[in-house]
C-alpha cells in the first residue's frame, strides 16, 4: 500500500517521541538493541532488547542523559561518540569494551546514524548494538595462532622473519647489529622411534622451556619448523665486542644449556645436544641470504661430528 510518509510524520523526532504502540511492538520484536535519543543526548526511547542490554526499563531510560545512566567515563565516551555524529551527521560505527551491571566485559559494537528534522537540521540518533564478545574472543584466537606455533608458544616462521626484517631494516641504518643461529636437534628421530611421537612432542616443549631460559631480552625465538628453531641475535650498535664473538658466544649458552638440561622420560635422563649454524649481518647481504647461509653451516656443524656450532 503507497503511503507518504513525509505527511503522515514530517518529523522524526516527533514521530519517535510520539510513543506509538505500532513503533514500540516492531522494535521490540527485533531481537537486537535499539536505543534513539535527541540532539541534547537525552533517550527518547529504547525497545526491549535494549532494557535487558542495560538492565534498565524504558521508564527508568526515557528523558535521563548518558551522564544519569553510566559511570562518568563511559558517559564521556557516549557523549563524545554522539557529539562527533552531530557534528558529522551520517553513520557511525565503532567498537567498545563495556563492563555490563554485572560486572562482565563484553565488546559490543555500536552502528548509530543520525537524523534530521523537518527543517533538515540535525535532531537526534538511533543507535543499533551487536554483541561482538565472541567473535572478538575468535579474532584473538585467530590472531594468536597466525603469530604463535602452537606446540612450543614460540614466534612461527612467518612471524619470526617478520620480525627479522624489522630488525635487519634497523641494522642496515646502523641502528643495531643482527646475527642468526639456526639450531637443528641432533638425532632428534630417535626419541620419536624410541620413545613414541607424544614424547617427542613433549621433548620439543623441553627444548623451547631450555631456550626461553637462556633467552636474552634482545633475542627473538623461533621455530623454524620441525625439530629446527631460529634465534634472531640483536643487539644495539657500537658495543665494544666483536659481534661474531656475541653471536657465537650466544649460540653455546644454548648449546650447553640443552647438553645440560637433560629430558627425563621416566628412569632415563636423555641428553639432548644442538648443531647450530651462524650467521651475521654484512652490508649488502638479505635477511634471506643470513638464513640460507646459517643453513649452510648447520651442514657443515653435522658433517663436523653434531653438538657443535660452524660458521
Ligand atoms: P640429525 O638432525 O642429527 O641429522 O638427525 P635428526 O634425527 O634430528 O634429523 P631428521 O631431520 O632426520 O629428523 C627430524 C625428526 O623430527 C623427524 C620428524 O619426525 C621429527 N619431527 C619434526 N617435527 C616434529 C614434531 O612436531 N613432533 C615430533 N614428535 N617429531 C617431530
Ligand atoms: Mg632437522
Ligand atoms: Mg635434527
Amino acid at each position: 500500500m503507497p503511503y507518504d510518509a513525509p505527511n503522515l510524520h514530517p518529523d522524526l523526532l516527533q514521530c519517535l517521541a510520539s510513543d506509538s504502540y505500532l513503533l514500540q511492538l516492531t522494535l521490540d520484536t527485533l531481537p537486537v538493541p535499539i536505543f534513539y535519543k535527541d540532539k541534547a543526548g537525552v533517550y527518547l526511547g529504547c525497545n526491549k532488547a535494549f532494557e535487558s542490554f542495560i538492565k534498565l526499563t524504558r521508564d527508568e531510560l526515557i528523558g535521563k542523559s548518558v551522564y544519569e545512566l553510566f559511570d562518568e567515563e563511559l558517559a564521556e565516551v557516549y557523549q563524545r561518540a554522539d557529539q562527533a555524529l552531530f557534528d558529522n551527521p551520517g553513520v557511525q560505527i565503532y567498537e567498545k569494551q563495556i563492563k555490563t551491571r554485572e560486572g562482565d566485559s563484553v565488546f559490543v559494537r555500536f552502528h548509530k546514524t543520525s537524523f534530521n528534522d523537518n527543517r533538515g537540521e540535525v535532531a537526534g540518533l538511533i543507535g543499533v548494538i551487536f554483541d561482538i564478545t565472541e567473535l572478538k574472543a575468535l579474532e584473538a584466537q585467530l590472531t594468536h595462532h597466525a603469530i604463535y606455533d602452537d606446540l612450543t608458544q614460540f614466534y612461527n616462521r612467518r612471524e619470526g622473519i617478520a620480525i627479522g626484517e624489522r630488525l635487519y631494516h634497523a641494522c642496515s641504518q646502523q641502528l643495531g647489529e643482527l646475527g642468526v643461529i639456526l639450531i637443528d636437534v641432533d638425532y632428534f628421530k630417535l626419541i620419536n622411534d624410541t620413545y613414541g611421537h607424544m614424547v617427542g612432542d613433549d621433548a620439543l616443549r623441553h627444548i623451547a622451556a631450555t631456550l626461553k631460559q637462556q633467552q636474552d631480552p634482545e633475542d627473538v625465538l623461533m621455530r623454524w619448523g620441525g625439530e629446527e628453531f631460529v634465534v634472531l641475535v640483536n643487539r644495539p650498535f657500537g658495543t665494544d665486542q666483536d659481534f661474531e664473538t656475541y653471536l657465537e658466544a650466544r649460540a653455546q649458552v644454548y648449546c650447553d644449556a640443552i647438553r645440560e638440561n637433560r629430558f627425563q622420560i621416566g628412569d632415563d635422563a636423555l641428553q639432548i645436544t644442538f648443531s647450530c649454524g651462524l650467521s651475521s649481518f654484512e652490508p649488502g647481504k638479505s635477511l634471506t641470504q643470513m638464513l640460507h647461509d646459517a643453513d649452510a653451516a648447520l651442514y657443515r656443524a653435522k658433517d663436523a661430528g653434531r653438538d657443535n656450532v660452524s660458521w
